[in-house]
């Protein structure tokens, strides 16, 4: 028998909906190229949507086209997520920081039909246009005033182009199912794979993002989603923050300007923040530097890759702030895992407390965890076995877009594999010692390289710190630790090995440190240990040579 409910589909047209008519007042604050502060409401993003759509409908632009974005956070970002997706067309944002050759890929896979484009990434597209042959135009970010002169083919100024459109638009009855989103993962080998969203899996990760123990968003909240919007849609967070009325706030291209973050925290009353511990480094440095306040930030989620132990400390001893750690993926929408207390964590204390605030957090609702070994059996949740994690849940893709059954990574069952490996203790808390291709094997032994670089970057002479395994003849594996010191601070080999002595297991101790101005990343800013073991050629560690 089926029950006697409303069949509503779960769309993004809904949040928009209400966010509009709930929040219209609500406040959205953008530093722009053209805008140090653009400041204007929910109605007006809404209500300049509905143009946008209008727009695109005169563009021509098919039902499920890909429309392209290769913008910072900002307000015209934030009506392109919502006028692409809820007119039935799928969102592709793109990550300007990919080679050439990786956007070149991923339009002409995407099949991309108009591109919308910061004017500081028109240079860049200029030089790819003859390649993409497949799009039909592209539209500058920017007003009249600022547009610049360009030789891409269709070039259109975005405010000109929705200016003289009606701001009543009928959105369609969309299907839950229908494709909203696009982005292509940054895989290190190989081309980047698309995963494709859609407004259901948008809509549930949005409210799941928002519960009390994943992000806790409210309408009192102003969020600022340093984490870019070509990022797993700024992981989620432009979707969550309508559904419940928080302000947004959008750092632009100032992403990375430690002092403008700052002002924009305690000037536009931040409560809550996003994004990757790279980012968090130079804010950090820079609030400690000025003897700066981050008031009212509250809690900052960080993930993408391991927040060090003492990023955590110094948000909670001198900003009062919470980090709550998060693990995720393109590949789910992106939220698995976050940080937060239970009543029985909440009173733990010591090494049990520090065991706890390293770990990746608990599976959020709608997301199912399980680790197992080489023989695919499962293992238990006892805090010491590691394992492979994969992953089944409501907004985790299942499978890439224009690679049906030839992606890999999901088994037949229809697990995902993350490519992740971690242990889960008792209580649910998952900690992730490594990616299973960057495991170091020593002896038969795994050695943790995210705990090592976690417990160096510890180190107050340390700004950044990656740990690799280098081919031993009697270990088979041995660390190699190769950091990069903060400005006018120093630190010798010897000093940096007494640092971990005692702090991790002895025969985790690196065989080796190396100093280096700085260290690769990825598009997403990850550590690439993938170009690190370019950059160290043929390094071989002292006493390799012969079984010591
Ligand atoms: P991406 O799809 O680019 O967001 O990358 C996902 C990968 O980033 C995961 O599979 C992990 O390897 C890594 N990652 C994400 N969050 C964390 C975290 N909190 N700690 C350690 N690794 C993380």
């Amino acid at each position: 028998m089926l029950g006697l409910m409303m069949d509503m589909p779960l769309t993004l047209t809904m949040i928009m909906r209400h966010g509009e008519r709930n929040h219209g007042m609500q406040e959205i604050v953008s530093v722009t190229a053209d805008n140090p502060r653009h400041r204007y409401r929910f109605a007006d993003a809404f209500r300049r949507a509905r143009k946008l759509a209008n727009a695109l409908d005169r563009l021509g632009a098919k039902p499920s086209a890909r429309i392209g974005t290769l913008a910072w956070n900002d307000y015209r970002h934030l009506e392109l997520y919502y006028a692409i997706s809820c007119s039935g067309r799928v969102c592709h944002t793109i990550n300007p920081r990919l080679f050439d050759e990786q956007i070149e890929y991923i339009v002409n896979h995407a099949e991309d039909e108009w591109i919308f484009t910061d004017v500081a990434f028109v240079p860049k597209l200029e030089q790819l246009a003859a390649r993409c042959p497949g799009v039909r135009g592209y539209i500058v970010m920017t007003d009249a005033a600022h547009m610049p002169q360009t030789t891409l083919p269709n070039a259109l100024c975005y405010e000109t182009l929705i200016e003289g459109e009606a701001d009543r638009y009928d959105w369609p009855e969309l299907d839950e199912k229908t494709a909203s989103g696009l982005c292509y993962t940054s895989g290190t080998t190989g081309n980047p794979k698309g995963v494709l969203y859609n407004h259901r899996a948008a809509v549930l990760m949005a409210y799941a993002a928002s519960l009390p123990d994943t992000c806790g968003l409210s309408a009192t909240d102003g969020i600022l989603p340093i984490v870019p919007m070509f990022h797993v849609n700024a992981w989620g967070l432009p979707f969550a923050a309508v559904l419940v009325g928080a302000k947004l706030v959008f750092p632009g291209p100032t992403l990375s300007n430690p002092q403008i973050l700052a002002d924009l925290i305690t000037m536009e009353g931040v409560t809550i923040s996003a994004g990757v511990p790279t980012v968090c480094l130079p804010l950090l440095a820079y609030a400690r530097e000025s003897a700066r306040s981050l008031a009212p930030l509250s809690r900052f989620v960080i993930g993408g890759s391991a927040c060090p132990l003492s990023m955590m400390e110094e948000f909670r001893d001198r900003h009062g702030v919470r980090v709550l750690h998060a693990w995720g993926m393109t590949e789910m929408s992106p939220l698995g895992t976050v940080n937060a207390d239970t009543r029985a964590s909440s009173a733990w204390a010591g090494d049990e407390r520090i065991a706890q605030m390293l770990s990746q957090g608990r599976a959020i609702p709608g997301v199912e965890l399980k680790i197992t070994d080489e023989d695919n059996r499962e293992l238990p949740w006892d805090g010491v076995a590691v394992g492979a994690l994969k992953v089944r849940g409501l907004w985790i893709c299942r499978d890439y877009y224009r690679l049906e059954g030839q992606g890999g990574a999901h088994e037949p069952d229809g697990w995902f594999v993350t490519g992740d490996v971690c242990s889960i203790d008792p209580h649910g808390f998952m900690r992730i010692t490594d990616r299973a291709k960057d495991v170091i094997k020593s002896g038969g032994e795994w050695i943790s390289s995210i705990d090592l670089e976690n417990t160096a970057v510890g180190h107050p002479a340390v700004a950044e710190a990656a740990v690799i395994g280098v081919a031993h003849p009697k270990w088979q594996e041995r660390p190699l630790l190769v950091v990069v010191l903060k400005p006018g601070m120093q630190a010798t080999r010897e000093e940096l090995l007494e640092w971990l002595d005692g702090r991790v297991a002895k025969w985790w101790i690196p065989d080796d440190v190396m100093f280096v101005a700085d260290l690769p990343h990825t598009a997403t800013g990850k550590l690439s240990k993938l170009e690190l073991r370019k950059r160290l050629g043929d390094y071989r560690l002292p006493g390799a040579s012969g079984a010591d």
